[in-house]
């Protein structure tokens, strides 16, 4: 027997909540299931983590985001969600996961897996707004599903005392090099560009720049990972030579993308050039009728296009009418070229 609910938000991340509360506010019934905990993401950050963006544009519904310092540290911003799903009363059931949907007679068939049972959902709408942190962009060399291997540093505490061997080139890596070397491990940088991508933030920049500058951070530039043996990151350089680096650990940190498997099962098109779906931007809804896609997930392979702070009116555009539309698009001109700029 299958439940039918008027909107499913899936992904309680901070573009789901506020596709919640955008519902909430329109009487529309709405549930918000998540596969993990609500903001999983945020969740699994590196335990510390400070956001680049200022507070104010992490708040969403209108609650303010109080933080003791200058920018949210991850445990504030948990906190800060969680708190606002609840002074919003959203109904949102954690570890619930959507494994597939399909369009019946005017109502979507939704398919949710739980640790304990698999249940069908229909519903009028569906949203995703499921992000893309679950799919790592994998570098394809042997090696890479090692034990030691992971996409996502989690504590860097964890390497204290260890060789870790940093793949990539974005803010992510440069400030998990920084970190993984302040909690006392012998960092080495491999990136397969000549120089650091222009994106990275003007306050990592430089903090790297010295810790290399002084020795205290191994970096090698245009190379490419070949291989990951229990011991050793294997490079490549541009003149082709091969160099084995010790690594007790590695973190390639080379990227996510969203869950494309499960949006081309529903049947939403997808550029394959891009990876964007293919969305009405006034509405955000795919080529598959009442289904939407909100936040970062709408970004295909670009994914530092869409973020907190200019994902967050999703909701109004979904759920909203043609004044809060406008409205969002407003608040979208605002909308920065790149996290926290
Ligand atoms: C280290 C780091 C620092 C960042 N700093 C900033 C910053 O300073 N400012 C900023 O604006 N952005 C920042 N970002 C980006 C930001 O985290 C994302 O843009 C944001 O989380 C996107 O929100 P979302 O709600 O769209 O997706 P997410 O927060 O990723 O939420 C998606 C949710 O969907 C769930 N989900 C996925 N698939 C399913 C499924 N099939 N069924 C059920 N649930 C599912 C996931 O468990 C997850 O909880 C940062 C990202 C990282 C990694």
């Amino acid at each position: 027997m299958s439940r039918h609910v008027e909107a499913l938000i899936v992904g309680a991340g901070p573009i789901g909540l506020a596709c919640g509360i955008s519902a909430a506010r329109r009487d529309v019934a709405a549930e918000l299931i998540d596969a993990g905990s609500i903001a999983h993401s945020i969740m699994r950050y590196p335990v510390g983590m400070t956001f680049f963006t200022t507070p104010e544009r992490l708040e969403i519904g209108g609650h303010p985001l109080v933080t003791s310092g200058a920018k949210a540290t991850r445990e504030e911003a948990l906190k800060y969600y969680r708190g606002v799903a609840r002074a919003e009363s959203l109904r949102v059931r954690p570890y619930v996961r959507l494994i597939g949907a399909a369009g019946e007679g005017g109502t979507i068939r939704c398919t949710l897996q739980s640790r304990l049972s698999t249940d069908i959902v229909t519903c009028d709408r569906l949203v995703l707004a499921t992000g893309y942190f679950d799919h790592a962009n994998l570098l394809g060399v042997p090696g890479e599903s090692l034990e030691h291997v992971s996409h996502w540093l989690d504590e860097p505490h964890a390497t204290s005392g260890l060789d870790v061997v940093i793949i990539g080139g974005k803010n992510s890596a440069v400030e998990s090099a920084l970190q993984c070397y302040r909690a006392g491990a012998r960092v080495t940088i491999v990136y397969r560009g000549a120089e650091w991508r222009p994106s990275v933030k003007y306050w990592l920049r430089p903090d790297l720049d010295n810790r290399i500058k002084a020795g205290e951070i191994a970096a090698h530039m245009a190379a490419e990972v070949v291989e990951i043996s229990p011991e050793a990151v294997i490079i490549r350089d541009a003149s082709g030579a091969r160099t084995g680096i010790p690594a007790d650990r590695v973190y390639a940190l080379t990227g996510y993308h969203p869950d494309f498997a499960l949006l081309e099962s529903i049947g939403i098109a997808i550029d394959e050039a891009t990876g964007r779906p293919a969305l009405d931007p006034d509405t955000l809804e795919t080529n598959v009728p009442g289904v939407h896609l909100a936040g970062s997930v709408g970004a295909g392979r670009h994914t530092s296009e869409v973020f907190i702070e200019n994902g967050r009116y999703d909701g109004e555009k979904i759920f909203g009418d043609r004044k809060s539309r406008v409205q969002a698009e407003a608040e979208y001109a605002f909308r920065p070229r790149q996290v926290g700029e």
